[in-house]
């Protein structure tokens, strides 16, 4: 379903009206994590200045370590409703379980499927079922192959509007956080006709290597960025250290005006 055998056209998925797909270089900023109302909408209206049309943030976070901060679940989707009526953007927020696809749907234009659950059949399978698109992240350690079925999953469950994110490998390298395959790109384009996005701010896991990897998976062909950004990273609850400021948010709105897709 999701091959591009039988599809010889790329697609076209549109996120409460946005569109992410060939043509365009769609931006999506927002904060890691959705911590409190004024946080959430600062980091809005940082994203929508640099050029953001869609909005993210988690509501539900897959820590690493239990002891983390977990997310503020429902009063978090609360927040993130408020801030797209603010600002017009619509949302794109995670799901980590299966029996929350319901709740998070009610409140989100997209729901996104992180790494950890790239594998998650059960909830794949939810998500395919909640008719609202979904971004599904490539697993860490998964192969293209792999995280193709993952999205087969979905799409069998009768959903086709699924966007691939791209958001780096486990390598023997620990320079970066996680290692950007930048070439998974075009050949999950080649092998797919979903569309294809890339997140430089958890593959580098640093605010500076986020702008450099959005140059290359702009010239690699991507059709959109997924971006963290913060007003006060330093007191940040989840992964201050990757996200983007004021400052760097100016040259990123430079970058997506004057870089045009490659296509
Ligand atoms: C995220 O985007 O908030 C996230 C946790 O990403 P990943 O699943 O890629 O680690």
């Amino acid at each position: 379903l999701v091959s591009r055998e039988n599809h010889a056209e790329r697609s076209v998925v549109r996120v409460g009206g946005v569109p992410i797909g060939p043509g365009t270089v769609t931006l999506i900023a927002g904060p890691c994590a959705v911590e409190t109302p004024e946080q959430t909408l600062g980091a809005a209206q940082m994203a929508q200045a640099a050029g953001a049309t869609l909005l993210r943030g988690g509501a539900f976070k897959p820590r690493t370590s239990p002891y983390a901060f977990q997310g503020l679940g429902e009063a978090g989707l609360r927040i993130l409703a408020d801030v797209r009526e603010e600002t017009g953007m619509p949302i794109v927020t995670e799901v980590v379980d299966a029996g929350d696809v319901e709740l998070v749907a009610s409140y989100a234009d997209m729901l996104q499927i992180g790494t950890r659950n790239a594998q998650n059949f059960a909830l794949l399978q939810a998500a395919g079922e909640a008719g609202k698109p979904v971004m599904l992240k490539r697993g860490m350690n998964g192969t293209i192959e792999e995280w193709l079925m993952a999205a087969e999953y979905v799409a069998q469950r009768g959903n086709l509007d699924i966007v691939l994110c791209e958001r780096g490998i486990r390598t023997f390298e620990r320079a970066t956080r996680n290692t950007l395959d930048i070439s998974a790109v075009p050949v999950a384009q080649r092998l797919s006709h979903l569309p294809v996005i890339v997140d430089p701010s958890h593959s580098g896991g640093s605010r500076d290597l986020v702008l450099p990897l959005t140059r290359a998976a702009i010239a690699v062909g991507a059709d959109g960025v997924i971006i963290d950004v913060h007003p006060h990273p330093e007191t940040a609850l989840c992964d201050g250290p990757q996200a983007l400021v004021d400052g760097d948010l100016r040259e990123l709105a430079k970058l997506v005006r004057d870089l045009p897709p490659i296509v």
